[in-house]
């Protein structure tokens, strides 16, 4: 394990306390979206139960139509409320994706460039080959490089 890694791994550690000790920050939705959110459902709840009232009060099933336009707007709203949660989510789980992405990326070195990745042996490989490469072989082009020794086997291209 590297020093980058394992500096990673204590700040992830250091997250997780952080997260335990504050239990607000482990819920995807900003508070201000929770309360956005809660009014969509009381504004609905409330629309549903004053249609069931009302419609409950008519005898005639001509006389419920507009209660029962009143009931399907309350769902409207709900529904609407639910879309909002579930986008407001989504994206903040995607924004806590990529920032898990870059901390992986920098504790590993890959933003320093193919160069900085191959300075400790000079050969690199990447996902899905198997041979070892330098730098600036052809094969290489378009791929995120991987540190490697000796172990893999020579490239008959750049003749690593
Ligand atoms: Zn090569």
């Amino acid at each position: 394990m590297t020093a980058a890694v394992a500096a990673s791994v204590d700040s992830s550690h250091a997250l997780t306390r952080e997260r335990r000790d504050h239990p607000s920050l482990d819920i995807p939705w900003p508070y201000a979206t929770v309360l956005v959110v809660a009014g969509f459902l009381v504004v609905a709840v409330a629309l549903l139960v004053t249609a069931w009232g009302g419609a409950s009060r008519q005898a005639d099933p001509r006389d419920q139509v507009l209660w029962l336009n009143l009931a399907v707007l309350a769902v409207s709203v709900l529904g609407a409320g639910c879309a909002v949660w579930l986008l407001v989510g989504r994206r903040s789980v995607t924004a806590r994706s990529r920032q898990a992405q870059q901390a992986i990326v920098l504790a590993l070195g890959l933003d320093r460039g193919p160069d900085a990745v191959a300075s400790a042996t000079g050969l690199v490989t990447a996902a899905g080959l198997t041979r070892r490469h330098h730098v600036d072989c052809p094969l290489m082009s378009g791929r995120s490089p991987l540190p490697t020794g000796g172990e893999l086997d020579s490239c008959g291209v750049c003749g690593s």
